[in-house]
């Protein structure tokens, strides 16, 4: 918060958002509306808004496919043979990696699958994973499925960090205490950037570091990490990461996911991996021989054929974070997430009706304010509903607010706090 001092005050919002030198970067976004005002719309840890360049970027993709047919893959300013490579400029510099250790490709939960084909290599002593309790379910069932792959049983084979008792987020010393006591077991830690329902971001660093002293593999998922808190995934020592691109990165529903591998990791043929035609070295790929040769990098661990719809929605709101840069981005958040817990704090007469679950330290969250409502339940979350906010609800009591501070301003904030003032009176 540096020195700025809140006010809860409609004139405050205001001159928030007129210092903000971002604030520009609302207009490029569709803001849904309600009753013919714009929805504040706190659910970018869902999916993201449609940036307005996303029309553009698309009628070009229908008019080249309608004018050129088959001859579009080798043809035009970027050939679609070539479509995910525009994107690894833009995305290198939001997870701190160079070119070479990210690509474009398939949803994150496949990609997940395809990393840990690589990444996960059980040995006869070492062979657990070590990952966070309650974790997303797809990435659970991924890991159970894994280690079930490999003949082992999950209950043996992963290990869960879990909170303290009366504690909601985990302390960086127990998951690092974690690690030193299972150093002979564990094969690989795989955790969330920011975990999906407290907000939480972990330090990664300090994980990485300490994996790498016992000589055990990291990777982390980030779904809710990328576009939202700046990475230094090279410099931390990371092996591999994954991601999606329609939370934050408001790249629409379902679209195209992006995966990390280290440097390190860049021409290692002793790796399995699951192969595909487009992971094949690039200048022998159309020779169609026989015997797989991966390419460098993370490339390596491509399978088919560019997606390119979604690759050029994808990169007109990439532009928009190369445009913004990811760590003024990052200073507006923490103002913006700082401002919306002050607003919560001064609203709420009774400090009962709901707890803040996400740490309060900034270095210690995103953008995400994750809320357990202690009275009225869900009437609260419909409340917020009918009069125009936007956030998301999680069985049996959390609701999650994330305010982007690509596209929401301080006054959706201060609107934010009158609503909830009401949503709270018996
Ligand atoms: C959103 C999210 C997913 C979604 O996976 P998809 O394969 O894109 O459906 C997976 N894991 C985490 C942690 C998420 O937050």
């Amino acid at each position: 918060m540096d020195n700025i001092e809140f006010r809860l005050t409609p004139e405050f919002a205001l001159k928030m958002d007129h210092d903000d030198p971002l604030h520009g970067f609302r207009e490029k976004f569709h803001i849904p509306e309600k009753n013919g005002k714009p929805l504040i719309y706190f659910c970018g840890n869902s999916l993201g808004l449609q940036p307005k360049a996303v029309n553009a970027h698309l009628i070009n993709y229908l008019e080249k496919w309608a004018t050129k047919g088959v001859d579009g893959h080798f043809e035009g300013d970027v050939p679609w043979v070539d479509a995910r490579k525009p994107s690894k400029s833009l995305l290198a510099p939001l997870v701190g990696a160079s070119e070479l250790e990210v690509v474009a490709m398939n949803s994150l939960s496949v990609n997940l699958h395809l990393l840990l084909v690589s990444f996960y290599r059980p040995k006869e002593k070492k062979y657990k994973i070590l990952t966070e309790a309650g974790a997303f379910p797809s990435d659970q069932y991924i890991l159970e499925s894994q280690v079930k792959f490999h003949g082992l049983s999950p209950d043996d084979a992963i290990l869960e960090v879990k909170p303290r008792a009366n504690e909601h987020v985990l302390r960086t010393e127990d998951i690092l205490e974690q690690i030193r006591r299972h150093k002979d077991e564990l094969a690989l830690i795989m955790l969330s950037g920011v975990q999906y329902y407290t907000g939480q971001l972990f330090d990664m660093e300090a994980i990485s570091k300490e994996a790498r002293q016992h000589d055990i593999c990291v990777g982390f998922d980030l779904a809710h990490a990328v576009g939202n808190v700046p990475l230094q995934l090279h410099d931390w020592g990371v092996d591999f990461a994954t991601w999606c691109s329609y939370k934050y990165l408001n790249s629409g529903p379902g679209n195209v996911s992006g995966i990390f591998v280290h440097q390190k990791h860049s021409d290692n043929d002793q790796l399995p991996r699951f192969a595909g035609w487009w992971g094949y070295k690039e200048e022998d790929r159309f020779k169609m021989e026989k015997g797989f040769k991966h390419m460098p990098g993370a490339d390596g661990w491509l399978l088919s054929n560019d997606n390119v719809l979604g690759l050029a929605a994808h990169q007109a709101a990439l532009e928009l974070f190369e445009k913004a840069g990811i760590e003024n981005l990052r200073k507006k958040s923490i103002l913006l997430t700082s401002y919306l817990e002050f607003a919560i704090r001064e609203t709420i007469s009774d400090s009962e009706a709901l707890e803040i679950i996400t740490p309060l330290k900034s270095t210690e969250r995103g953008c995400q304010l994750s809320l357990l409502i202690h009275k009225k339940g869900k009437r609260v979350f419909d409340l917020w509903i009918e009069n125009g906010v936007v956030a998301d609800w999680r069985n049996p009591n959390v609701i999650r607010l994330a305010p982007t501070p690509m596209y929401n301003s301080f006054q959706d904030v201060f609107e934010f706090s009158q609503i909830l003032k009401n949503s709270l009176r018996d």
